[in-house]
């Protein structure tokens, strides 16, 4: 009725009798292409916290998964929609996916690793919305690509993102390079993890009990909260050297007493680097293969991963408690905050190196990087960039920008420009010219602000 209001508004009389149609329109909630664009607004500026249980079927390699996120609007606007990331949902043969609003049955889309949830009103700012979410998937029974994530292999089932967790729509990642996630943190998730026969679990939460096969687990603080499971783990508990972190090693053919040495060793280093370690555990588990992978207060280390590079893995991974744990970023578009600086934190410690690729500016998306070069552009070059900027800052200056950032960022997302603007602000202009050429996009256009 509305499609060509033009064509009827001819006369006065036609215009009245359009403007009772739009009242009509609006009055029995029939959106015009205006409401439309406003009402379809979603947000990750948010407090939510999340309730999930999850049963492994393990034969089977399936899970069943119930989930209840409890979401606070802050983004000082309404929203109509949330996002929520999802890596079953693109690579896990995700099905009955059942999504409820304020325990009325919505119809959810999946696109790629993200589900669309219409909130079927506006939550204004402020407010709160209850999202329960229900799904059965399958463990990929490989590990190539990204398919690591989500994976059963060597005996281990490996679980990333399984709980629907509040994000922005992020294509994913099918080749090997590359952490297609940007999530905010959660002040308090706990999740049951149960299974049909026993196994261990080791995830990023501090467990709270113990019902024959069933676990649950309390992580506070945290942007994700992910597991691996194996019937077989050989589980090594130690403490840190302050005595303040639990740290728990979960084997099955990696070495654990040296994995548990560096792990101790990485912890205080950084912790006086950069800042205390903020979690009441840390726990190293062997992954199903492929890459090692970070997650709060949790680190993968693939199966069989070689004893004598165990030292500069567990370093880089544990290195990313600092940024991407506690300061986050968004990995997709702004891969350099994390990934160069948990890569100049462990080579500041194992030694820097010449990259084996071409010289690349590092403020691209992880996309627009060839599988061949990312690490050697990102995380090589990137970590020798920073190299530089504390050459020529002097390390007492550096270290405090750093400390300075981390501090002022904890448990938020941050940008690798905020972080280049902070030394930028301590060293002076010097830093520019080799700011404009590595970090075009940010700093071509100059006067830069923050610039002193
Ligand atoms: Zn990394």
């Amino acid at each position: 009725m509305l499609s060509h209001p033009l064509a009827v508004a001819r006369s006065t009389r036609s215009i009245a009798l359009l403007l009772a149609a739009l009242l009509l329109a609006s009055l029995v909630g029939v959106a015009t292409p205006g409401d439309a664009a406003a009402a379809n607004r979603s947000t990750m500026d948010v407090v939510a916290t999340y309730e999930a249980r999850a049963k492994l079927f393990w034969s089977a390699r399936r899970i069943e998964v119930w989930s209840r996120a409890r979401v606070r609007n802050t983004s000082g606007h309404g929203i109509e929609r949330l996002e929520l990331n999802l890596v079953p949902a693109r690579i896990g043969n995700m099905r009955k996916l059942k999504v409820s609003v304020d325990g009325d049955r919505v119809d959810a889309r999946v696109a790629g690793q993200t589900v669309k949830v219409p909130l079927g009103r506006t939550v204004g700012d402020g407010d709160s919305v209850v999202l329960v979410t229900s799904y059965t998937a399958t463990f990929r029974p490989g590990t190539s690509g990204h398919d690591f994530l989500f994976s059963s292999q060597n005996r281990v089932m490996s679980a990333m993102r399984w709980i629907p967790w509040v994000s922005r729509q992020v294509k994913y990642q099918v080749q090997g390079h590359g952490d297609p996630f940007v999530t905010p943190v959660s002040p308090l998730v706990e999740v049951t993890l149960d299974s049909d026969v026993p196994v261990r679990f080791a995830t990023s939460g501090q467990q709270t009990s113990k019902v024959g096969n069933k676990r649950t687990f309390v992580a506070r603080n945290v942007r994700d909260f992910n597991f691996t499971a194996a019937r077989d783990y050989k589980v090594l508990s130690g403490w840190s050297n302050d005595r303040k972190v639990r740290i728990k090693v979960f084997t099955r053919t990696i070495s654990a007493s040296t994995t548990m040495t560096w792990t101790k060793r990485a912890l205080a280093r950084f912790s006086k680097k950069v800042g205390p370690y903020p979690y009441p555990t840390l726990v190293i588990s062997e992954s199903s293969g492929a890459y090692a992978m970070e997650s709060p207060a949790l680190v993968w280390i693939p199966a069989r991963y070689q004893t004598a590079r165990l030292p500069f893995i567990l370093a880089h991974e544990i290195a990313h408690q600092w940024f991407f744990g506690v300061v986050g970023n968004d990995q997709t578009e702004d891969p350099f905050l994390d990934e160069a600086m948990a890569e100049f934190l462990t080579r500041d410690w194992f030694g820097f190196r010449a990259s084996r690729c071409a010289t690349k500016r590092l403020d691209l998306s992880m996309y627009e990087y060839t599988p061949g070069c990312y690490y050697e552009q990102i995380y090589v070059q990137g970590s020798k960039f920073l190299d530089t900027i504390r050459d020529d800052m002097g390390g007492g200056p550096f270290w405090s920008v750093v400390r300075a950032f981390w501090r002022d960022h904890k448990f938020g997302i941050a940008t690798s420009k905020e972080l280049l603007d902070a030394f930028l602000e301590r060293a002076g202009n010097e830093l520019l010219p080799r700011y404009r050429k590595r970090f075009p996009s940010l700093y071509s256009g100059c006067p830069c602000h923050g610039a002193g």
